[in-house]
């Protein structure tokens, strides 16, 4: 048997009739990722020794029979993701030797339901990106075409699945970071409600949208996984007390909003042709399918830019060469900050600083921040409204699949239109889900759920439901 095909659940059903053991499953992950890793660039750390103990420890759990379903089963982090006492690099030359001195919340619960953490998997510089090439340490390969992209920022985390290096993953979303590289690598990424995962030693890119995720082979997984990281945390101000129950949703009857501003010029007919038939298929299981509009679709990339760089501006303060990471010398203070800076971040981070600090200044803060929030208010309207009418809302994750490796990596702008379809729900702070609904020649296409805030259960099930059709 293949070890590294499991799911969680096959992996827990395994551990528990004690078909392998739990450091079994963990020697099948790290002979995979030593063979395929090179190629791939997936995973920017792999902690053989640590991972080895962690599987050890839980194979003892396992034989006095008190652990749950994540017990024993490996995974891998993003690495803007803090795992203590491992290098938390977020992608970048500046914190290319930074190491993380606690865990994030999520870590620390993982770490108490006994996971075996393989190592921390590759990404766009500080999460900014849409297709992993912007990360420091080069791109990684989409295991089904290694020509292209893998998407991103969470490019590692999908490829690590996609290419059976770890059973599942964290990802961040911030505009997509986690549906769009599932769609590509043909996996499932649930980016939850703002607000239901905690936070803290998450790497902040654009804080009033961050968002930790799941990234599953399976909708059952992206299920345990939300289960087990979400919840309030008091070291994060915004998370809130939800805790995700899980109950099966009927699709009779069920209202699926489609909007039409996103079947707009732009998306290539196979990619609209196979989310269109994905809708079918929930049509076929009873849903009632209802197009909609949200009429303000047109401006929320630009709203994003604004909104996502000025948060950059202020967060990435921090990392001046004096409390974090790299610091070169210089001859006065300035002159560290200048060189520390000047070499450590990449061409993207610079460019979202420099927009952000000017969005920012005195005399254009009304003109681009202000009013980059007041879209993103009739952004939410148009949702709310939407959410009125219908139960869920479906969509394409990304206008094409996984493109060339360089094709758009000298034009920003291109980049950036990517996301049209990932950003506007998540300024509303919804949540959704890319599930994968079939292939472009060996390319895989996803299908986006969002639903309203709180309705991971909704979109869960229903997805649940089209997966084994
Ligand atoms: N591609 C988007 C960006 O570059 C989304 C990134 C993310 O979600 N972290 O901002």
């Amino acid at each position: 048997m293949d070890l590294t095909k499991l799911t969680i659940r096959q992996c827990h059903e395994g551990l528990k009739k004690g078909d392998f053991t739990s450091v079994d499953l963990t020697k099948a992950f790290l002979e995979k990722i030593k063979k395929n890793n090179k190629e791939l660039n997936a995973y920017l750390l792999v902690d053989e020794a640590g991972a080895l103990a962690q599987a050890e420890e839980a194979d003892k759990k396992i034989e006095s029979k008190d652990f749950g379903i994540l017990c024993g089963v490996p995974c891998a982090i993003k690495d803007a993701i803090m795992v203590k006492d491992q290098k938390c690099t977020a992608g970048s030359k500046i914190l290319e030797n930074y190491v993380a001195p606690y865990d994030a919340t999520v870590i620390e619960k993982l770490k108490k339901e006994g996971a075996v953490i393989l190592g921390k998997t590759n990404l766009d510089e500080f999460t900014m990106g849409g297709s992993g090439e912007n990360s420091a340490f080069g791109p990684t390969k989409n295991p089904h075409d290694k020509t292209r992209v893998s998407g991103g920022s969470s490019s590692g985390s999908a490829a690590a699945v996609a290419s059976e290096m770890a059973v599942y993953t964290l990802g961040s979303d911030t505009g997509g970071s986690i549906r769009q590289p599932a769609s590509f690598c043909g996996i499932v990424g649930l980016c939850p409600t703002y607000g239901s995962v905690s936070r803290y030693g998450l790497i902040a890119h654009g804080s009033s949208l961050d968002q930790i995720g799941s990234m599953t082979k399976s909708v059952e997984d992206a299920k345990i996984v939300f289960e087990a990281i979400s919840g309030k945390d008091l070291k994060d101000a915004t998370s809130v007390d939800y805790k995700f129950k899980e109950s099966e949703v009927d699709l009779k009857g069920l209202k699926i909003g489609v909007p039409k501003e996103y079947f707009a010029k732009g998306i290539e007919p196979e990619v609209e042709k196979i989310v269109r038939d994905a809708i079918k298929k929930a049509e076929k299981l009873g849903a009632k399918i209802i197009e909609i509009s949200l009429p303000s679709t047109e401006y929320a990339l630009a709203s994003y830019y604004i909104i996502g760089p000025s948060e950059i501006s202020a967060n990435l303060a921090r990392f001046d060469g004096i409390k974090y990471g790299l610091s070169e010398p210089g001859k006065d203070l300035l002159d560290v900050y200048l060189k520390s800076k000047g070499h450590g971040f990449g061409a993207e981070v610079k460019r979202r600083i420099m927009i952000g600090t000017y969005c920012l200044s005195s005399g254009y803060y009304d003109a681009y921040y202000k009013k980059a929030q007041e879209v993103r208010q009739l952004i939410k309207q148009d949702f709310e409204k939407a959410f009125e009418k219908v139960d869920l809302i479906f969509t394409p994750v990304s206008p094409f699949p996984a493109f060339k490796i360089g094709e758009k990596a000298d034009d920003p702008i291109a980049m950036y239109l990517a996301d049209i379809y990932t950003i506007p729900m998540k300024l509303a702070g919804l949540p959704g889900l890319s599930l994968p609904v079939g292939k472009v020649g060996k390319l895989p296409v996803g299908l986006q759920i969002i639903g309203n805030h709180f309705q991971e259960n909704k979109i869960l099930s229903v997805a649940e439901q089209i997966e084994k059709t």
